[in-house]
């Protein structure tokens, strides 16, 4: 096999008016932030999905950080999140002082289980922050009636959940505050990128000033107000209009681009229907509430030991082929600070999910050449 041949786990998707819009960007010579593709890529999200006030951001990282400062988290505050997902879902948190309670996962998905959630609550508890796992819903109405109950906020870690729904709603604009991901890796790039809705009007106002520094300086150019100056805590959480120019491009492309994720998904989904049926592996689960936005792809091995042997199995057919997160409260840095409590699946989903290759570089032959790898795999194991 030549080195062509080989089959990279992610390939970032180029629409095709990136260059354009960023040569426009800086002929208009405006490319700080806030700038004319900052604002448009703020009116299609909300035209699109129904977000309250965007904000564009740096990266998700960027959006939870703002997110836990306008959630008002403190030294001695709480936060419920799972404990299988990225280390930015806490550290925005952990930033500002709080103690993560982590919940398992679901036993038919790598996502929270929404019923071991109100356990988890006391007097410190501020909010509860669902990971959309793979683009598919957590169950909100359970979320949202603990959090109503309890007087909590919502913060949707919406990063892989771009153009995805709950109950015909469009995740993102369901909790209090929710962040998004435009990282290469994800179904809608800038390289590096990330968004905050503000679903409650309560948040609007401070949560402009915290992306300006601290300042006021969105009232000023309204001119609402006479001087901009220092007004709140704040940073710099505001990309280039440059990486809103290539965004846009991307998010007018967007139907295409789902199009055809949602192609490359279904394709592997029947592929292994039979290896599910025999029970060999787990595939994807999308709940009756959930839509499909074919973030990832992933098989559930049954251990460790095969997950790596079928990761070996397809490097040397020259596919890249990865696993996912380590749970949280088993890493070196929170591991002493976790209240103790074993999380069974979220530790099955740290040794046993595979992530398949899911990008537009793909063509339909090198999906069947994957899956056939994949298949023939089991059938040497069970030989
Ligand atoms: C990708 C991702 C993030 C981080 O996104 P960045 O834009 O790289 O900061 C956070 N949470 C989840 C669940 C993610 O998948």
């Amino acid at each position: 096999m030549t080195d062509s041949e080989y089959i990279p786990f992610n390939v970032p998707c180029f629409a095709g008016n990136e260059l354009d819009y960023i040569k426009k960007a800086i002929e208009g010579k405006k490319i700080s932030g806030n700038g004319n593709y900052t604002k448009a890529c703020h009116v299609f999200f909300q035209k699109r999905y129904g977000f309250g006030k965007c904000l564009m951001t740096s990266s998700c990282t960027d959006a939870l950080e703002m997110s836990a400062i306008l959630a008002d988290i403190n030294p001695g505050d709480e936060v419920i999140m799972p404990s299988y997902t990225f280390v930015s879902t806490a550290n925005a948190f952990v930033l500002r002082g709080a103690t993560i309670r982590f919940i398992d996962s679901r036993v038919d998905h790598p996502g929270m289980d929404e019923a071991l959630i109100a356990e988890q609550i006391n007097a410190r508890t501020k909010a509860i922050v669902a990971v959309h796992y793979a683009g598919v819903a957590c169950d909100m109405d359970k979320i949202n009636r603990i959090a109503k109950d309890q007087n909590l906020l919502v913060i949707e870690d919406a990063a892989q959940a771009i153009d995805a729904y709950y109950n015909g709603k469009a995740l993102g604009g369901i909790g209090d505050l929710a962040a998004f991901s435009f990282h290469e890796t994800k179904n809608i790039i800038s390289g590096e990128g990330g968004l905050l809705t503000i679903n409650k009007p309560r948040f609007e106002s401070r949560s402009e000033i915290i992306w300006e520094k601290g300042t006021n300086r969105a009232a000023f150019w309204r001119g609402e107000v006479d001087k901009y100056g220092w007004v709140d805590m704040g940073s710099s959480f505001l990309p280039s209009d440059i990486t809103a120019a290539f965004l846009l491009a991307q998010l007018e492309s967007i139907d295409a681009i789902q199009s055809r994720r949602l192609s490359i998904w279904n394709q592997y989904n029947q592929a292994f229907a039979d290896l599910r049926k025999q029970g060999i592996v787990g595939l994807p689960v999308i709940p009756e509430y959930a839509t499909n936005n074919a973030h990832m792809y992933y098989l559930v091995c049954r251990d460790l030991e095969e997950r790596s042997a079928l990761i070996g199995h397809l490097n040397k057919n020259k596919i890249n082929a990865v696993f996912h997160y380590q749970s949280l409260h088993e890493s070196q840095y929170y591991k002493p600070k976790h209240d103790g409590r074993d999380l069974p699946n979220s530790d099955r989903y740290t040794n046993c999910l595979l992530r398949l290759p899911l990008h537009l570089n793909l063509t339909d032959d090198q999906v069947s050449f994957i899956s056939d790898k994949v298949i023939e795999f089991y059938k040497q194991g069970s030989a």
